[in-house]
């Protein structure tokens, strides 16, 4: 049997459903199963779905379709004509349809769709004579057709660039913009039928002049052409770019849906709408939502006209005013709202949907998961939790770890912001706070922020080109648009701060100036917005952090910690990092670098007796720095040990590039010389000594500890005395001293005889009889992976460094890699930065060797990582595919790292157990 391209619904049946995705594109599933599934069967308008096989076939062929699609597309629109009794190009009653576009993922306003395909000057007239003789309507929809068909079709299809400004679709806005101004109309539904039937003549004549070509009058052209567009327009620039962005591979295709339509724009008993199931602005259990009487679907969308309400919770104060569906068609809303709840039952999860209500009709045009920022990801999850929609491995998988970053993010200083007078005030579209320098294009956006600015990218209304900028700002501002246009859509989707529908700024984009009543900003001026609220303000506004106060996330997150078998530690440079971190979830310090130290607020001191130690030529002169120093090591690692108390604190033993460390001011060297009493000459003559050519393969790490082992009997008798206190002081220490730079087991046997020698005599002087530690290394160097058997046999845990690990393994030196790492990343030579992402395949093999032969002498080996790949979540799943005890990251990732560890368990039991509740 030839292959099945095309997919009918309708009729209360439907040959395909939801989990057809890959085939019909998220829109053809959804309504496939909107239509035909026996709880469902919602009025959809009938239709038919072409397969992504064919979009690849299509793209793959030159353009061709496979022998027996025209075949299939013709049964298809039979089945249709009999549902509605209506003919595709009857001229008694002819059948109207749409073609849209639908890839598997949604990518908002990526993708093309032509309205009204099938309308003519021949099928004119039977059309009027079905709308009951609303002829303003037919020519409303008619040049609706012929814009989006020269647009999308004849323009953008045939692969034709205009320069900005100059594209078809501009080109006749200009015209009709030019007739509403000479007729004194503000709105597009002011122009009257003779208006529009010369609208409708003038385009054509615009379109021959500027595209050659005539509009095609002919029903079957335009159904076949609007295919080949939207099948084209996978391969668009715009589309492209988004898949890059949004990591979705080329190769998928879009679905083509060609549809009845159903009009919205018939009158006043005609509406169009978008709505959410929930507030997916802040998760709120609340239909929601926005519509537009008397227009067609992609008016919302587009933002052209301000949106009403659907009910009174959607009220803002753009729209405060106007009247809602709730209150306007009363009966259709409460149809609508029985279905958006029968549909929130059915998908398990919030859904954002397409309506369109033609003279008093309720018709379902689309469904599909809602998009929804950090915070809205955590409420649902909890709330549908409570509601026992989902279990709580489903809740897990509902937030992705990038929503959980969001809620990480910075708000404004609250203290500060209540003293602050908002410049304007619009639509909070995406959460947080966020400031930058006034932007007016994307293109400005992209090269401010590669010379290293933070930018605000303020637009009269963002379209599908600008989601480069988008992406390069800290947020979006945009003077027009609702809830659901294509800034908010898309920031939301990202988790970006946005502001929306601030109807009180008005953009000047030739002159680069931003007006609010009587103030002007222009390019690179500072402005800060609130997206939770909607806030713009002037000027740059402190930022805080408001994760301490949101107990529905810290339930969130013990959901997590009980899933996950991964434990989740911190890396800490200090006790109020520690604190910070505990607060989070962290159990314990998976890296304390007692480096830190020297650098910073406080560090004069102690940075001064490490440049004596340093420069010292003699043990004496060492020794003596060290006794100088001891104090202050001990009451750092004390502090932190402290912080953690119960729970384990890996120490890592000094590895200083020694030579960043030596002074280069004058005075600092005479301080120095003076102390150890030597001349400058000298202290000259010595730090010359320490130069390396390639430091950091050079006398660091362990190598110090081997050539001046009273360096390491300091810092192990500063752990040992500091937990020997807290134990006297009832406190629970549980120190791992960790050996870094390792590559033999005879450097950590070396340094082991030291550790023993001084635990003894930490035990003798405070009388006691154990101190709970661990003795083991860090592996960062790749040998020390391939003898990783034989260091396990000394050392009692492994942290690997996959910083280092990766710039020695690859080669790359992550300080000088910018000059071709770029160039990598287009190319495709690598799939991303390995310091960003373990490198699966190459660092990744070796990590999964140190483990193996590690424990294969060794069984209980703990082993962890302390790169900062640990707080990556695909680093994250693969540190537990691989069996490591815990992942350790910075504290403020220690929240992704708990999600994304238990996500990790889930997915993995997902290949062998649904998590999800299976549909009936
Ligand atoms: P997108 O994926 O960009 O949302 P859609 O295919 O959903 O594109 O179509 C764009 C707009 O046109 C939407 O508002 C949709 O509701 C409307 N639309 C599409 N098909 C029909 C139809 N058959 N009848 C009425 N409106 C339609
Ligand atoms: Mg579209
Ligand atoms: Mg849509």
């Amino acid at each position: 049997m030839a292959k099945k391209y095309v997919y009918s619904f309708g009729g209360g049946k439907a040959d395909g459903n939801e989990s057809m995705k890959n085939l019909l594109g998220g829109k053809g599933a959804n309504l496939a199963e909107m239509a035909g599934h026996k709880d469902l069967k919602l009025p959809v308008p009938p239709g038919f779905t072409l397969t992504t096989e064919v979009c690849t076939y299509f793209l793959d062929n030159k353009k061709t379709y496979p022998k027996t699609l025209k075949d299939e597309v013709n049964k298809a629109m039979s089945l249709v004509e009999k549902l509605m009794g209506r003919k595709f190009g009857d001229t008694t009653n002819p059948l109207l349809v749409s073609v849209r576009s639908g890839a598997r993922k949604s990518m908002p306003g990526m993708m093309e769709t032509v309205l009204n395909v099938g309308l003519t000057e021949k099928t004119i007239p039977a059309m009027i004579k079905q709308s009951g003789g609303n002829d303003r309507f037919v020519y409303d929809a008619y040049r609706r057709l012929i814009m989006m068909f020269s647009d999308v079709v004849m323009e953008k299809a045939a692969g034709i660039e205009p320069k900005d400004d100059q594209g078809i679709r501009k080109q006749l806005e200009r015209i009709m913009d030019q007739l509403k101004k000479e007729k004194g109309y503000k709105s597009d539904t002011d122009m009257n039928t003779a208006d529009l039937k010369k609208l409708c003549a003038d385009f054509k004549v615009k379109i021959k002049e500027v595209l050659g070509k005539e509009f095609p009058d002919d029903p079957q052209a335009q159904l076949w052409g609007g295919i080949g567009a939207v099948f084209s327009s996978w391969n668009g620039k715009r589309a492209i770019s988004y898949r890059r962005i949004e990591n979705i591979p080329h190769e998928w295709g879009t679905a083509v849906n060609v549809q009845t339509m159903v009009f919205g724009n018939m009158g006043d008993a005609s509406a169009t709408g978008v709505a959410f199931t929930r507030n997916p602005g802040n998760g709120e259990n609340n239909f929601y939502g926005e519509y537009l009487v008397n227009a067609q679907g992609e008016d919302v969308v587009a933002g052209i006209r301000t949106p009403a309400p659907i009910n009174e919770y959607s009220k803002s104060g753009q729209n405060k005013d106007m009247v809602s569906l709730e209150k306007g068609m009363p009966k259709i809303y409460q149809e609508l709202n029985l279905i958006q709840q029968r549909l929130e039952k059915h998908y398990h999860d919030m859904q954002d949907i397409e309506f369109t209500i033609e003279n008093g009709r309720l018709f379902m045009l689309q469904c599909r998961i809602g998009k929804r920022n950090g915070p809205a990801a955590v409420r649902m999850a909890m709330d549908m939790l409570k509601e026992k929609k989902i279990t709580k491995e489903v809740a897990v998988m509902r937030v992705t770890p990038a929503q959980l970053d969001e809620l990480l993010h910075p708000i404004i200083d609250p203290k500060v912001e209540l003293n602050t007078k908002p410049l304007a005030k619009g639509l909070p579209a995406g959460p947080g706070g966020a400031s930058g320098q006034i932007v007016f294009s994307a293109h400005d956006a992209v090269t401010w922020f590669n010379n290293g600015r933070r930018v605000i990218l303020v637009r009269e209304e963002t379209n599908p080109e600008d989601v480069e900028g988008m992406r390069a700002a800290q947020a979006i501002l945009t003077a027009r648009g609702g809830m659901t246009s294509h800034a908010a859509l898309v920031a939301r989707g990202w988790g970006k701060c946005c502001v929306v529908g601030c109807s009180a700024i008005h953009v000047d984009l030739a002159n680069k100036e931003l007006h609010m009543g009587d103030k002007v900003l222009r390019e690179g001026d500072w402005i800060t917005l609130n997206g939770t609220k909607g806030f713009v303000y002037a000027g740059q506004l402190p930022m805080m952090d408001a994760t301490s106060e949101n107990q529905l996330l810290a339930d969130f997150l013990k959901i997590c910690s009980t899933i996950r078998k991964l434990g989740v530690r911190t890396n800490a440079e200090s006790p109020e990092d520690a604190q910070k971190a505990r607060q989070f979830g962290a159990e314990g310090i998976g890296l304390f670098r007692t480096e830190h130290m020297f650098y910073g607020k406080g560090s004069d001191q102690p940075l001064f007796l490490l440049r004596k130690m340093i420069v010292s030529k003699t043990t004496e002169e060492r020794k003596r720095a060290l006794d100088e120093l001891f104090p202050f090591v001990k009451k750092d690692i004390k502090g932190t040990i402290e912080a953690m108390d119960g729970f384990p604190v890996v120490i890592r033993l000094l590895d200083p590039p020694l030579h960043e460390f030596v002074p280069r001011e004058a005075a600092k060297l005479d301080e120095l010389a003076k102390d150890l009493n030597i001349s400058r000459d000298e202290l000259a003559k010595r730090a010359e000594g320490l130069h390396e050519s390639n430091p950091m393969m050079g006398h660091r790490g362990v190598r110090l500890g081997i050539t001046y082992p009273e360096v390491t009997a300091m810092q192990i008798r500063a752990i040992f005395e500091a937990a020997a206190e807290l134990l006297k002081e009832g406190k629970k220490p549980y120190p791992e001293i960790m050996v870094p730079v390792v590559c033999d087991v005879k450097e950590l046997d070396d340094q082991l005889a030291i550790a023993k020698q001084v635990y003894q005599e930490t035990l003798a002087k405070y009388g006691l009889k154990s101190i709970k530690h661990m003795f083991g290394t860090m592996i960062e160097i790749p040998r020390a992976a391939f003898v990783a058997d034989k260091l396990a046999t000394v050392a009692q845990f492994f942290s690997f460094g996959t910083n280092d690990m990766t710039q020695m393994g690859f080669g790359f030196s992550r300080d000088d890699m910018g000059g071709f790492i770029g160039e990598y990343l287009s190319k495709g030579i690598l799939p991303e930065d390995p310091f960003q992402s373990i490198d699966q395949e190459g660092i990744g093999e070796i990590i999964k060797l140190g483990i193996n032969r590690g424990r294969s002498t060794n069984k209980n080996l703990e082993v962890g990582i302390c790169g900062e790949h640990g707080g990556e979540p695909k680093s994250v799943e693969f540190c537990h595919r691989v069996g490591m005890n815990y992942v350790s990251c910075s504290p403020f990732r220690v929240p992704i790292a708990n999600l994304a560890a238990a996500q990790a368990v889930l997915k993995e039991t997902a290949g062998k157990k649904p998590v999800a509740k299976k549909k009936k």
